[in-house]
């Protein structure tokens, strides 16, 4: 793939790559970088103008946009079950099936899935710090036999369980959390198994369950 070139770093300052403008703050490289191509004689014209700007919803901060890495949901792989599963489904209305459902899982795309965010279900994937290993924890039993290290009160969600640290599978070195949650869409595709602890418990209640009879949905 391509190489991804990103010359400011997270605190919104350029790196060493910008040369003269590195460990500036990029807004107010602006002036600096406009007289710059001046001088070179590079600059066409200089305006401002009204455009859209992404804004924090909250604090109404300007936003830059970063390339980041993330983890996928490999959906892709599952393309093929996943039209087959959808003929099973009675629509309605019925041009759901192969209009905007039917779309949405022919092109199917891998799910990005892991948001930097701090409140939200924990991505379970422990990194060995020695060999780099990865391991994705399965549940609460798994997660406490692996266990070099548990808080006192021990519970499911940031900050306890960055404190767990697991032994490694391969090595025994000591295993981390990644930082990242999941996407919540995550959270609602588990209702139907997670709302009785399925697997582990109330399997009877599950296998009636499940696949429901009735799901609405909405456009949003
Ligand atoms: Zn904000
Ligand atoms: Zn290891």
């Amino acid at each position: 793939g391509l190489p991804i070139v990103q010359l400011v770093d997270t605190q919104g300052r350029f790196d060493e790559s910008a040369g003269a403008w590195s460990g500036m703050f990029v807004k107010e490289a602006d002036p600096l970088i406009i007289e710059d191509l001046n001088r070179r004689g590079l600059l066409y014209s200089e305006m401002e103008y009204e455009h859209s700007y992404p804004f924090c919803w909250r604090c109404d901060t300007p936003l830059l946009y970063y390339a980041r890495a993330s983890w996928f949901i490999r959906m892709s792989e599952l393309r093929d079950r996943l039209i087959a599963n959808n003929h099973t489904i009675n629509w309605y209305p019925e041009h759901i099936r192969d209009g905007r459902f039917g779309n949405f899982i022919e092109n199917v795309v891998d799910w990005a899935v892991s948001r930097e965010r701090y409140w939200g279900t924990p991505l379970p994937i422990w990194i060995c710090q020695d060999c780099g290993h990865e391991h994705a924890v399965g549940s609460v039993a798994e997660l406490r036999q692996m266990a070099k290290e548990l808080p006192e009160h021990f519970e499911l969600h940031r900050p306890s369980i960055d404190q767990a640290v697991l032994s490694c599978p391969e090595c025994g070195g000591d295993a981390r959390r990644v930082p990242e949650v999941m996407d919540c869409w995550f959270d609602s595709g588990s209702m139907p198994f997670a709302q009785w602890h399925y697997p582990f418990e109330n399997q009877d209640m599950f296998a009636e369950s499940f696949p429901a009879d009735f799901i609405t949905e909405a456009v949003d």
